[in-house]
């Protein structure tokens, strides 16, 4: 569906090939709040595979991956590089970003703002919550939403957030999904309160599993791996350095 902002040129899949060709866009109108974000790096999750091969029958064609449901991951830096002028790189009502301020955008980019859900900070539980591709937007007309495989994306203030400066953009994409995923319950559970003592298993050693592993580390925690493939072993306690590894098999 044509937006009538600015034009985008991303990848996206046509058909359950999954196959990603180039594919040019218009994203909407940066309105009041938005943000206008130059896209450097963006991650990919095993559920963009899932979705432009529509292995669960909602793809909406063309798909522009790069988020999706549960997951995404994007990084990306306000027009840097491209405008000089605050106010080219974001709207009028904008107050928490400038131009050239380094950002993400997680795997959703709006939900309704006035459910229960919403109101006490767990907008992924809205039922109105627009995923950030291949996703309804509510706010849009129902257009789909097209996701960070592209060069340019329109977000609002609300769902973008700051990257420091100290990290390296290639490694905190990942972090705005397979990252959030783990770190979410770990803070929620109060494994980062430094208290001693505390053991954690993480159960699969994959994209979010490894996450899990740092963040414990980082925590201060002893941290067991269990896996059912025993070449993890090396990956675990060396490269992560978790505690022990037990194989589950
Ligand atoms: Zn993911
Ligand atoms: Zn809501």
């Amino acid at each position: 569906m044509e937006q009538g902002g600015k034009t985008a040129h991303g990848w996206a899949a046509r058909d359950a090939s999954g196959l990603l060709s180039p594919y040019s866009f218009s994203r909407w109108v940066q309105g009041d709040g938005d943000v206008t974000i130059k896209v450097l790096f963006c991650g990919i999750c095993h559920t963009d595979l899932h979705v432009i091969k529509n292995e669960w029958g909602n793809a909406m064609y063309p798909v522009v991956p790069g988020s999706i449901s549960n997951h995404l991951t994007v990084c990306m830096s306000t027009q840097a590089g491209m405008r000089s002028s605050a106010s080219t790189g974001v709207g009028h009502g904008v107050t928490k970003f400038k131009a050239r301020d380094t950002v993400g955008v997680g795997y959703f980019v709006d939900s309704c703002r006035a459910c229960e859900s919403c109101s006490t900070g767990h907008e992924n539980y809205c039922p109105q919550l627009v995923l950030t591709s291949n996703g309804v937007d509510h706010h849009h007309d129902g257009a789909t939403t097209k996701g960070g495989f592209s060069d340019v994306l329109v977000v609002s203030q609300d769902f973008v957030v700051r990257v420091p400066e100290s990290l390296p953009l290639d490694g905190a994409a990942p972090l705005l999904c397979a990252g959030v995923t783990v770190y979410s319950p770990m803070v929620q559970y109060a494994l980062n309160d430094n208290e001693p003592g505390k053991h954690l298993g993480v159960v699969g050693l994959g994209g979010l599993g490894h996450m899990a592993v740092k963040f414990a580390k980082a925590f201060g925690m002893k941290v067991t791996v269990i896996g059912s493939s025993p070449g993890k072993r090396e990956e675990a306690l060396g490269r992560l350095a978790a505690d022990e590894f037990l194989v589950s098999q």
